[in-house]
């Protein structure tokens, strides 16, 4: 028989994916000998066979009741029991953290009888009352589906009657009163009234629990993660202790390092006399984790030594929730904690000086994404006047939008294309949309573990919270800070690394880590961890990065952030400009000898441009591909130019002969698909002399560059190749221009020609194709294109959006490659190409080379290199590095 519960004596940490993260580390940690109130996790398959069916699997009934009753034993009291009740917690807990996405319910077991029962054995009324009022409010949301603002609504009633600032001021009657008022709104709002019975409460929160697994949030929450939908959460139901029992009580939440940069030592927030739903929700401002040596200095040690403990068992930075009840301390959640793009660089290094993890997993704990992140621009110091306010830099980075108050607006205005900044007194899971639309996230209550801290970190947004100078006006759209009034729609500055907002738009300036990577200047802590990262990542990886780059000035750009070659030079941008017009000679020529003119104007200045490369690359391979659009992208509009030869008509005075001659070209070259017509080899086939002038172009520079001692290697790569006899052709044209220009000029020039791989035929036509072709780059862009039919400019803005929501992919095939379709086209041409041409150099110069996922993807299939774009360069090394490492999870730690 299936086994759908677990005791935590009986789980690991290795027993996530059965367990949740945070029932499997509960498990850990009561393994590891921690204080833990005893409890048992109920699978998430119980959950997945919950929501396929709708009913509980047969036996979990059963199970849960054997293990209530062992928690009952060990506690000496029953559940709810009326004179000295048991209370428990039911709390969700997927493989992967979605914090305060789905439902935990709190203090089960309470009824009017036990609630009596409570108070006498607690010997405080006021919590007995405080707790009931808790659990009907949870309880009554999640479970019976009440809407919390009708019981918050009602909290704010009785706090303003009594005229209290906050719940700490109610004492135990206002409770007793606020229970009445409580039951009487469920009661209005389902017909039903809250259960009295303690063993239904505690099985109608565990379905509450499987079902949050498929709210709204946590799709939400899943989508923006990549996280599965068919998971399911497990759910943990536990014995409750108590932070609100007095002063000598409270809860908090730590890390055994900060979080935002990586700093050593513990860090986190306390709030006395608190459960710790209030600590996240920000209800009350916490105080820092260090107050709790002065306020309880044997719970802190203890604390510290644990926290001490769990670093070094999961040997990564951990993040607890911790409860204190009357002075004794207890454990209630660990996990690998998340951590800022800064923090994880840093910190992965300092481990790895510790001994406590390798270079190889110090390489493993960062991602690509994260130095992606890192690289982005920061507000310029010099520049910065005085902040409207501060508050606590809880999620790096610098951003600049107009002002929202809620989450509605900031998915409005976002959808409408503008940057947004969302203020809040606090966020709450519900605000998710509008977080995900933002810039920034700027509160002005809570602390780094409130919830807008914790998920605008998980997000990579900036974060600034607990701003308290700001008062916040939700209903009246605006928040005023020290006299200054600031409406909706105005533009702040957040820089989330200091923790300040600006009034205005502030210029940005370079990140320090994009310093390093354009001058080599090494300016503290952070960019020694990425320069020694991209050490470990080169000494690892097979693959080689190369940069797409078409000037010198981006090749030189392209070497100082690493690149080991071009991988792509496009031609096309060498035909504009004041260029265009030798383009339009070449295009209206009436004769061969016309044609050769334009031509020839066109050589030496595209030899000047390859001299150029060819030397910011010395010693480099510098794929040169063939040009490839459309010709009539380089003519002009056909609209503009109908419209002026009609207006020259109707004016009387007849158009220009060349207008006139203009048209007829552009009328003649028009294409309905021009992505799929005259484009690439095609062009070089049907237009004579343009294959040629552009490979005489590229040899005489390769002699340029040889005889003035340099050491050019030029690769020419024809685009758009369907059969091996475009190939066969357009190759017999650049050998024998090799061979013209050697001869006139006694350099021998080699230059090996390949192909791009870019059309479903030529790759699965690879065997063929290799034959003629020393190399294949996979051009994904248009491979995905024609694999998938979608024209990207055309799709793209019509229906991904909705394809994303519907779930048909979950990540743009044209940001992260497709390894089912596109990939395996790539995997058969790799495989052919190289059986028919052993040691064939294979690599891909789409957008894809640059992308984290897609580069490890490129890694298994076996290419040589990925080309990108220069500023994706280290970002490329840092993946193929990752990418190599055999057997260590590189999957990012959420
Ligand atoms: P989340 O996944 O959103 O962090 P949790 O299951 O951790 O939700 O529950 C939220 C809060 O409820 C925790 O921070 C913890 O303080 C409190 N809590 C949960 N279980 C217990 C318990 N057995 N005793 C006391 N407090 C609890
Ligand atoms: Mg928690
Ligand atoms: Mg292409």
């Amino acid at each position: 028989m299936v086994q759908y519960v677990y005791a935590f004596g009986d789980g690991g940490r290795d027993m996530a994916d059965l367990l949740g993260g945070k029932g499997a580390n509960l498990a850990e940690m009561t393994r590891l000998g921690l204080p833990v109130p005893p409890g048992f996790t109920v699978t998430t398959e119980a959950c997945r066979a919950y929501l396929a069916t709708g009913a509980e699997p047969d036996g979990l009934a059963e199970e849960i009741d054997a293990h209530r009753a062992a928690l009952e034993r060990r506690a000496g009291r029953r559940l709810g029991q009326a004179d000295d009740p048991l209370l428990l917690s039911v709390r969700s807990g997927a493989r992967f953290s979605m914090p305060g996405m789905m439902e935990t319910i709190l203090d089960i077991g309470l009824t009017d009888d036990s609630v009596r029962g409570l108070a006498k054995a607690s010997g405080s009324e006021r919590f007995a009352w405080d707790s009931y009022r808790r659990l009907l409010q949870m309880y009554g949301s999640t479970v019976m589906g009440v809407d919390t603002a009708l019981f918050e609504g009602a909290l704010a009633r009785l706090k303003d009657s009594r005229g209290v600032p906050d719940d700490l001021h109610l004492d135990a009657a206002d409770l007793a009163r606020l229970v009445e008022t409580y039951k009487g709104v469920i009661r209005a709002e389902t017909g039903r009234d809250f259960p009295q019975d303690p063993a239904e409460q505690l099985r109608r929160s565990v379905h509450a629990v499987f079902a949050s697994w498929n709210g709204d949030r946590a799709r939400l929450y899943r989508r923006r993660e990549r996280i599965p939908d068919d998971l399911g959460t497990a759910v943990t139901v536990q014995r409750m202790v108590f932070g609100n029992l007095g002063p000598d009580s409270g809860s908090g939440v730590a890390f055994t390092r900060d979080p935002a940069t990586g700093r050593r030592g513990p860090y986190g927030d306390y709030l006395p006399n608190a459960q710790g739903e209030d600590v996240v929700a920000g209800i009350r401002n916490t105080v820092p984790l260090t107050d709790l040596e002065r306020l309880d200095p044997v719970s802190y040690a203890r604390l510290r030594a644990h926290l001490r403990t769990l670093e070094t068992h999961y040997r990564d930075l951990c993040d607890v929730e911790f409860t204190i009840e009357h002075g004794t301390l207890w454990m209630l959640q660990t996990r690998v904690g998340k951590r800022t793009a800064e923090a994880a660089f840093t910190l992965a290094v300092e481990l790895a000086d510790e001994g406590l993890i390798t270079p190889d997993e110090a390489l493993a704990r960062v991602s690509g994404d994260g130095l992606a992140r890192l690289m982005f621009p920061r507000f310029d110091a010099s520049a910065v006047g005085e902040a409207l306010a501060h508050g606590i830099p809880a999620s790096p980075g610098a951003a600049v939008g107009a002002v929202v108050f809620d989450s509605a607006e900031a998915v409005r205005r976002a959808g409408a294309g503008e940057k947004v900044v969302l203020v809040r007194q606090e966020t709450t899971p519900d605000d998710l949309p509008g977080m995900v639309a933002a810039e920034a996230v700027l509160t002005s209550r809570g602390g780094k573990t409130s919830h807008a801290a914790v998920v605008a970190r998980g997000m990579g947004k900036v974060c600034v919270c607990g701003a308290e100078r700001l008062d916040v006006d939700v209903r009246e759209r605006r928040f005023t800070a020290g006299g200054v009034t600031v409406h909706e729609g105005t533009v702040v500055s957040v820089d989330g690394s200091e923790g300040a907002v600006y009034a205005g738009a502030l210029p940005l300036v370079d990140s320090a880590v994009m310093r390093y990577f354009r001058t080599g200047e090494r300016s503290g802590g952070l960019v020694d961890a990425v320069a020694r990262a991209l050490r470990q990542a080169d000494h690892t990886r097979r693959l080689e990065v190369r940069a797409n780059a078409d000037t010198p000035e981006d090749a030189e750009r392209a070497r100082r952030f690493g690149a080991e070659g071009i991988g792509l030079c496009r031609t096309e941008h060498m035909f504009l400009g004041d260029r265009r017009h030798l383009v339009e000679a070449m295009i209206l020529a009436r004769t061969d000898a016309d044609r050769a003119r334009a031509l020839d104007a066109l050589l030496p200045l595209q030899r000047r441009d390859f001299v150029g490369i060819l030397r910011a690359m010395d010693g480099l391979p510098v794929t040169i591909r063939l040009l490839d659009p459309p010709l009539h992208e380089f003519l002009p509009d056909r609209t503009e130019l109908a419209v002026r030869v009609a207006a020259a008509e109707a004016h009387g005075t007849p158009p220009s002969a060349h207008d006139a001659e203009l048209l007829a070209a552009v009328n003649r070259m028009h294409e309905e698909n021009p992505m799929l017509g005259l484009r690439g080899v095609r062009l070089g086939l049907v237009a004579p002399g343009l294959v040629a002038m552009q490979v005489r172009a590229i040899a005489e520079a390769v002699v340029r560059r040889t005889e003035a001692g340099g050491d050019p290697r030029a690769e020419i790569m024809v685009p758009l190749i369907d059969t091996v006899e475009e190939l066969r052709l357009v190759r017999a044209e650049v050998e024998q221009v090799l061979a013209e220009v050697s001869e006139a000029s006694g350099v021998a020039v080699r230059c090996p020609v390949g192909t791009m791989i870019e059309l479903p035929r030529a790759a699965l036509t690879a065997g063929r194709i290799a034959e003629q072709a020393e190399f294949f780059s996979f051009g994904t862009n248009d491979l995905t294109q024609t694999t998938w039919g979608f024209s990207r400019d055309d799709v793209e803005a019509a229906f991904f959006s909705a394809y994303l929501d519907k779930g048909i992919f979950t990540v743009s095939p044209f940001e992260t490659i497709d390894p089912e379709g596109v990939g395996r086209l790539v995997r058969i041409a790799v495989a052919e190409g190289r059986a028919a041409r052993p040691g064939l150099k294979i690599g891909v110069c789409g957008e894809h080379g640059g992308d984290p996922e897609s580069v490890r993807f490129f890694h298994t299939a076996g290419l040589d290199y990925v080309s990108c774009s220069p500023f994706r360069v280290p970002v490329a090394r840092l993946e193929a590095g990752r990418a190599a490492l055999s057997g260590t999870d590189t999957s990012d730690s959420r």
